[in-house]
C-alpha cells in the first residue's frame, strides 16, 4: 500500500473525452510520441514518493516547445488533465498524476543549448540532467551550484518546479537564486518568455519568481536561462562526529556565530549511521551523530578557514573526533555515502516517508527534541538527516504494516504542527505536491491560499494542469 493521504477531489475526464484528445494528439505529434502501453501507464503513473495517483491515460514524450504547447491546446479542447513530467524524482508525488489524463515527460529535451562565460549564464532544456549541467559548465571553469543529492536523475524542469535545494544551498541559495528567465507554455498552447538574460532588470511583475516553485501548476517549461558563477578554486571536507545530536546541532550553531560560510553543513543522526554502516561503511560505534561540511574559496584561502571550523567543532569537548578529507577521492567517498543516504535508509522499513521541514537555524535543536518526543508518542521508527546549516532537516518515518499507518498519520501530523510552532515552514525543498496538500492551512492562511488559488485560475481557468497538487481539495483533513 502506498501512502497517498486520501484521493484529492478531482474531476476525472470523461472516456470519450480522451479518446477524441488521444486521436487528436497523434495526428499532430505522430503516434510514436504518444505511448498508451500498459508499462509507460505504470512507470509514469509514480514518482520517489509513496504517493499513490490514478493511472494516466497517455504519455506524451514532447521532443520541444511545439509539443508541449500542442498537447495544452488539445488536452484544453478537450477538458483532459496533464501532469508535467521531468526526471520523476519528487518527493511529494508533485509528477504523479492523480486524475488520469496525460503525463507529458519532458525528459527527451534534454539539450543544453548555450554555455555563456561572458554573460555567465547557460540556457537549457527542462530535461538536461543537473549532474551533466553541472560538468558541462564545470569544464568551462564555471559554476552552477545547486546540487540536490538526486544530481544523477532530476531533472533542471523539476528543479526549477520544485525550487529544488540541496547540500550547497547554505552558502550559494536554491535553484530560484540561479534562474534568470523561463519560456514557459501555459494551458490552452500559450506560450510566454519570462525574465531576462541579465541579473538587473525589474520590468513588471517578476513572473519567473512565480513560475519558479509552481511545481508544475502553472506552466510547463520549455526552456530555462540560469545564472552561473565563477568555479572555486578549492574545496576542503571535513567529517565530525559526536555522540548526541544535540551537540552536532550546537555545533553547527558555534559555526555559524563564529561567521563561518561553509558550502554544506550536513547532518546525521544516529540511526541513519546505523543504515549507513549496514552498507559496510565503516563509523565509530559510539557516534550517534555525523556532521560533514564543506569549505570552498580561492587558491590557497581554506587552511585558516578549515582549522577554525575544527576549533568550532570541538570547542565544548564533545566531538568524538574531527577528520579533514585528505584527497579528492576521500573527498567524493564522503559524499557518496551522503549522498546514498536515501536509498540506504530505504532499505530499514518496506516504507518510508521522508518529511522535509525547515526551522530557524536556532531551533534546531528544539525540532530534534520534538523529533525524539513524537517517536517516543507514536512508536514510529524514525530517522532524520538533512541540511542542517539551512534549518532543513529530512525528518523519516519508516513502517512496515498497514496496521501501522494511523500512528504514522499521526507523528505526521505532529511533526507539522511542531515545525509551525518552532516558527518554520513544512517544506525546505520538496514541495507540497499531493502528499502535504492536506497540511497546507496549518502554515498559510486562508485568506492567503484563496489568492493562490486565485493566481492558479489566471493561468489555467480550468484547472486542468497537474490537478489535485499543493492546495488542500478534499484530501484528508489532518
Ligand atoms: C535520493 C533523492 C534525493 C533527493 N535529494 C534532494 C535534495 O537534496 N534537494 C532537493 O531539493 N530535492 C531532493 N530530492 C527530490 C527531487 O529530486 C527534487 O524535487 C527534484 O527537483 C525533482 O526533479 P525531477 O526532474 O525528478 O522532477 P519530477 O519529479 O519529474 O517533477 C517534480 C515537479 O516538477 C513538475 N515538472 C516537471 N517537469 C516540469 C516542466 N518541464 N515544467 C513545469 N513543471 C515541471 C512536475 O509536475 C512535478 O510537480 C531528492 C529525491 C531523491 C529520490
Amino acid at each position: 500500500m502506498g501512502v497517498l493521504v486520501a484521493a484529492p477531489e478531482v474531476r476525472i475526464p470523461a472516456r470519450d473525452a480522451v479518446e477524441r484528445a488521444l486521436v487528436d494528439l497523434e495526428r499532430r505529434l505522430g503516434p510514436s510520441k504518444v505511448d498508451t502501453s500498459e508499462t509507460a501507464l505504470l512507470n509514469y503513473g509514480q514518482d520517489e514518493s509513496e504517493a499513490i495517483g490514478r493511472k494516466p491515460d497517455a504519455v506524451v514524450l514532447a521532443d520541444g516547445r511545439d509539443d508541449i504547447a500542442a498537447v495544452l491546446a488539445i488536452a484544453e479542447k478537450h477538458g483532459v488533465p496533464v501532469t508535467p513530467r521531468a526526471g520523476g524524482t519528487g518527493r511529494t508525488g508533485g509528477a504523479v498524476p492523480v486524475a488520469g489524463g496525460i503525463v507529458l515527460a519532458t525528459h527527451a529535451m534534454s539539450k543544453i543549448l548555450e554555455i555563456n562565460r561572458q554573460d555567465l549564464l547557460a540556457v537549457v532544456q527542462p530535461g538536461v540532467v543537473t549532474a551533466d549541467l553541472h560538468a558541462a559548465v564545470e569544464a568551462e571553469g564555471m559554476f552552477y551550484p545547486p546540487d540536490p543529492n538526486s544530481l544523477k536523475t532530476c531533472m533542471i524542469g523539476g528543479n526549477v518546479a520544485e525550487n529544488a535545494g540541496g547540500p550547497r544551498a547554505f552558502k550559494y541559495g536554491v535553484t530560484r537564486e540561479y534562474v534568470l528567465g523561463l519560456e514557459a507554455c501555459l494551458m490552452g498552447g500559450r506560450v510566454v518568455r519570462t525574465g531576462k538574460r541579465t541579473i538587473k532588470g525589474v520590468t513588471g511583475y517578476d513572473v519567473t519568481a512565480l513560475l519558479v516553485g509552481s511545481e508544475g501548476t502553472l506552466g510547463v517549461f520549455s526552456e530555462i536561462t540560469l545564472k552561473l558563477v565563477p568555479r572555486p578554486q578549492e574545496v576542503a571536507t571535513v567529517l565530525a562526529l559526536f555522540e548526541d545530536v544535540r551537540d552536532a546541532a550546537d555545533a553547527v550553531r558555534r559555526i555559524i556565530a563564529g561567521g563561518l560560510v561553509p558550502r554544506c553543513l550536513e547532518l546525521m543522526d544516529g540511526m541513519t549511521l546505523g543504515a549507513i554502516r549496514k552498507q559496510g561503511v565503516a563509523v565509530d560505534p559510539r557516534a550517534q551523530a555525523m556532521l560533514l561540511i564543506e569549505v570552498d574559496g580561492g587558491a590557497g584561502t581554506l587552511d585558516p578557514i578549515v582549522e577554525r571550523l575544527g576549533e568550532a567543532l570541538t570547542e565544548g569537548g564533545h566531538a568524538l573526533d574531527v577528520v579533514a578529507a585528505q584527497d579528492a577521492a576521500q573527498r567524493a567517498r564522503l559524499w557518496e555515502a551522503r549522498r546514498m543516504l536515501s536509498p540506504a535508509t530505504r532499505k530499514l522499513a518496506k516504507y518510508k516517508l521522508s518529511e522535509d521541514v525547515v526551522v530557524p537555524r536556532s531551533r534546531l535543536v528544539d525540532l530534534l527534541t520534538e523529533v525524539d518526543r513524537i517517536g517516543e508518542r507514536t512508536g514510529v521508527m524514525h530517522l532524520t538527516y538533512g541540511h542542517a546549516g539551512d534549518g532543513n532537516l529530512h525528518v523519516n518515518f519508516l513502517w512496515n504494516d498497514d496496521s501501522e499507518r494511523p500512528a504514522i498519520d499521526r507523528a505526521i501530523g505532529a511533526l507539522m504542527r511542531a515545525t509551525v510552532d518552532l516558527g518554520g515552514t513544512l517544506s525546505g525543498e520538496h514541495g507540497i505536491g499531493v502528499l502535504k496538500a492536506a497540511y497546507l492551512p496549518l502554515e498559510q492562511s486562508s485568506e492567503l491560499i484563496a489568492l493562490q488559488q486565485d493566481l492558479k485560475r489566471v493561468f489555467d481557468p480550468s484547472g486542468l494542469l497537474n490537478p489535485g497538487k499543493i492546495f488542500p481539495t478534499g484530501h484528508a483533513a489532518c
